[in-house]
């Protein structure tokens, strides 16, 4: 088989930078780092002049993207267009993101899911079903007619993918404990949004089985000295991480620097809440009939609540970085710690035996070619 590289003056692995070096891959396997001069003349390789060359990135939450919402389109033909805008943006792998739907299109999404993984279509990594298990008061953009609390034999109904990778947004407050115990036991990861929750409600015994929170500070109970809320516990909790959408909008970028401050390294990372406007002539598109447009870069439906966000991975990073959080930081934020928040255990390192996954960026952080399972686009 035949060995192929990219090189670039810089080469981030996820641990430590390495100049004018070359990235080897073999298939969809990362080989090695190695100094451009040592590398043998005979493998076919491209040069990027002034780029930086990172992990792939990883985005946990997109719901659409070139015109399309996982929500009106779902199947895996749909899954393939998002994943192509988003590549423009240095996404290398996303997971689709299913907005509070009915059971009937959640079965949809979850087949289409398993078809998707079973064509090994590129970028897909599995499914985050965001909702329907919502509080309403925190709705959002969400059509809260289909939120429930869904019992055990509701959730033993679906058509759960057997591969690939399911990330679960719920209000915990709102899921039983047994319901909780048996997403926990499919090995699912689990994530507390669009939660009202009080302090009280948030036990230990729940919290223990929740991996992160979702768009942290948005969609969920504030923190206040004698109410500490969801956002309390998302920043006391110390084993779970946060995701944040980073454009400026959602979220005030000193808040952003304060949850950095604040969690465990590794615990909060970057998601766009894409919708299908990112990679779209358009600029507007419908969720549950409604209209949702682009107006001053914000994404807002008729009532002018925020309804996801018009940003992509790449424009994120560059965000933090001029927020004031280091170079590598912002680039594990939108890479290995997505990685490691849902198990991806060969993905987030530009390492040897880890898939050959990786985004290439100019010199101000826009992307220039993503390198997804050993092939550049
Ligand atoms: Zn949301």
């Amino acid at each position: 088989m035949t060995l192929k590289a990219i090189s670039a003056p810089r080469i981030f692995d996820g641990e430590r930078y390495h100049i004018d070096s070359a990235l080897i891959w073999q298939d969809n396997k990362i080989i090695n780092i190695i100094p451009i001069d040592d590398l043998n003349p005979e493998i076919g390789h491209q040069h990027y002049e002034d780029a930086l060359i990172s992990p792939g990135f990883i985005d946990l939450q997109v719901n659409g993207g070139g015109d399309v919402m996982l929500n009106s389109q779902t199947t895996p033909s749909a899954m393939q267009t998002i994943c192509l805008a988003h590549r423009k943006h240095g996404t290398a792998y996303l997971l689709p993101t299913l907005i509070s739907a009915t059971p009937e299109k959640i079965s949809r999404a979850l087949k289409a899911t398993q078809q998707a993984l079973d064509d090994k279509v590129a970028g897909v990594l599995g499914l985050h079903l965001e909702g329907p298990w919502l509080n309403p008061i925190k709705k959002g953009a969400h059509d809260a007619n289909l939120f429930y609390s869904p019992s055990i034999d509701e959730l033993e109904q679906f058509p759960w993918p057997s591969k690939g990778k399911l990330l679960i947004t719920a209000a915990i407050e709102n899921l039983d404990q047994a319901s909780l115990d048996w997403l926990h036991n499919r090995e699912f990861t689990v994530s507390c949004g669009h939660s009202n929750a009080e302090i009280e409600q948030l036990t230990d015994d729940k919290l223990m089985l929740v991996s992160g929170f979702t768009h942290l500070f948005n969609a969920m109970s504030p923190f206040e000295g004698r109410a500490p809320g969801t956002v309390g516990a998302a920043l006391k909790s110390d084993h779970a991480w946060c995701s944040i959408i980073a454009d400026g909008i959602h979220v005030h970028p000193q808040s952003v620097l304060l949850a950095h401050k604040i969690k465990p390294a590794g615990k909060l990372l970057i998601v766009t809440d894409a919708m299908a406007s990112v990679g779209s002539k358009t600029n507007q598109f419908e969720l549950d009939g409604e209209t949702i447009a682009v107006i001053d870069g914000k994404l807002v439906n008729s009532q002018g609540a925020l309804a996801g966000a018009h940003i992509g991975m790449d424009e994120s990073v560059a965000n933090v970085i001029e927020w004031g959080i280091s170079e590598n930081e912002a680039l594990k934020m939108a890479s290995t710690y997505p990685a490691q928040a849902i198990q991806c255990d060969d993905l987030g390192f530009l390492k040897p035996g880890y898939r050959a996954a990786a985004t290439i960026l100019s010199s101000n952080y826009e992307s220039l070619k993503v390198l997804v399972d050993g092939k550049v686009y």
